[in-house]
């Protein structure tokens, strides 16, 4: 029997791992920079959760969510985002009280049964933030160029950032009348549209099929209440006085329902078809609809594997030398005790000029010639041969895997 990775899932190693490393390390900086603070929640969860949360009418929760029964059949979820978990996690802990600044950030595996391709796979990473407690446009500014700064930070400098407001209940309301009008009167919806329109006309507007026959279709711009739009307005202002590049999008409206006012997007043409890299917005009536004080919140979530796509030609992660190896061989069986010994020392110690190394021990019962095969193998910079004449006064040789060259050192140097 064969067994494969399941559909969608892939292995990472080798640079991939490497890149994937980087990308979380520097999210890890810029974060500090910007005062959130980890949570790490479980990577599955009540399904009501997330059906209550990212809305029953959405792409994730009617074909997307991994569901199963335990074996004290409870229904359980994979998560297919974090927002839902993060929300839970700050009613249950407490953390308004904990964690006051109410800035959060997670980093780890997401789960959606979809069509496998690139850049959308069925489990993949996401990096995300939460501002809570915040109502303030500087909130919705700032989550945004965090995001930014994101990919800023791993070398990207091409994107294309959406921004636009969905607003409150009550330019809703109105904005679904008309929209309800406008969608009667197209012809030919999809059977997913119909469906919709009863239950949730604004996610017609989301639809991949339809999408094209919508022209004419009711903006959101003209149904905005006067704070909606002030606080719209403010929030570009402050994106533009940040020396953010932008595009006010009219079309833009996110896969999830808990939206409300803010929405943005960031895009890269790097990526091929699956080009959203970063998506977010506000949601003030998430935290309360799932069981907390009433919160204003605003966040986002960055796709790892679509960004590392995004990035692979910026030539960031190549500028990320590997760390020098050294390899340590023995020229007389009997000097693998001292070797060995030797190779622990220098990983705990380093080198002397703090380069970054990394340190093969010896290998017992192997040839000299085999031993220094293996060392080009994993391209070794340096050799240290332990030899007993040398050793007996005080010295090895260290062979330069490079031009093959070999110096006498006294072990003291090392
Ligand atoms: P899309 O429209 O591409 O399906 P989405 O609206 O479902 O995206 P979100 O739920 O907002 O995406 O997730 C945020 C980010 O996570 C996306 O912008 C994308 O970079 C990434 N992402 C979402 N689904 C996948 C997936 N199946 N595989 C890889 N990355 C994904
Ligand atoms: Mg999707």
């Amino acid at each position: 029997m064969n067994y494969k990775a399941p559909r969608g899932t892939h292995d990472i190693f080798g640079a991939n791992a490497l890149a994937m490393s980087l990308l979380e390390q520097q999210a890890r900086v810029i974060f500090k920079k910007h005062g959130f603070e980890e949570i790490r929640t479980p990577a599955f969860e009540d399904a009501a959760l997330f059906m209550r949360s990212i809305g029953q009418t959405t792409d994730i929760v009617e074909k997307e969510m991994y569901i199963f029964e335990d074996r004290k059949s409870r229904k359980l979820a994979l998560r297919p985002e974090g927002t839902a978990s993060l929300v839970r996690a700050f009613i249950e802990n407490r953390l308004d009280i904990s964690m006051p600044a109410g800035r959060f950030f997670y980093i780890g595996e997401m789960f959606r049964y979809e069509r496998p391709q690139t850049g959308r796979y069925r489990q993949f990473h996401q990096v995300g933030a939460e501002f809570l407690g915040n109502p303030s446009p500087a909130a919705d500014a700032e989550i945004i160029i965090l995001a930014q700064d994101l990919l800023f930070s791993v070398g990207i400098k091409e994107m294309d950032v959406r921004v636009n407001s969905l607003g409150c209940e009550k330019c809703r309301y109105l904005f679904r009348e008309a929209l309800v009008k406008y969608f009667c009167s197209v012809r030919d919806l999809c059977e997913d549209c119909i469906r919709r329109l009863e239950k949730n006309p604004l996610r017609v507007l989301d639809c991949k099929t339809d999408s094209h026959k919508f022209t004419g279709v009711p903006r959101i711009s003209d149904y905005l209440c006067d704070y909606c739009k002030d606080s719209f307005n403010l929030v570009l202002s402050l994106l533009e006085s940040a020396g953010c590049n932008y595009t006010a999008d009219e079309k833009l409206v996110r896969g999830l329902d808990y939206y409300t006012r803010t929405v943005f997007e960031i895009r890269s043409d790097a990526v091929g078809s699956q080009d959203a890299l970063v998506a977010g917005g506000r949601y003030d009536n998430l935290v309360g609809e799932l069981g907390g004080q009433n919160t204003p919140a605003v966040g986002f979530a960055l796709g790892s594997e679509r960004v590392l796509l995004a990035a692979r030609n910026t030539g960031f992660f190549d500028s990320f030398q590997e760390s020098e190896k050294i390899f340590i061989a023995i020229a007389d069986q009997e000097l693998f005790n001292e070797a060995f010994s030797f190779a622990v020392k220098m990983i705990r110690n380093g080198s002397k000029s703090g380069k970054d190394i990394s340190v093969f021990g010896p290998v017992n019962g192997k040839s000299l010639t085999s031993q220094l095969k293996f060392a080009d193998k994993i391209k070794a910079v340096k050799t240290i041969v332990f030899a007993k004449t040398e050793f007996e006064n005080g010295k090895f040789l260290v062979k330069n895997m490079k031009d093959k060259t070999q110096v006498e050192v006294l072990i003291d140097e090392l």
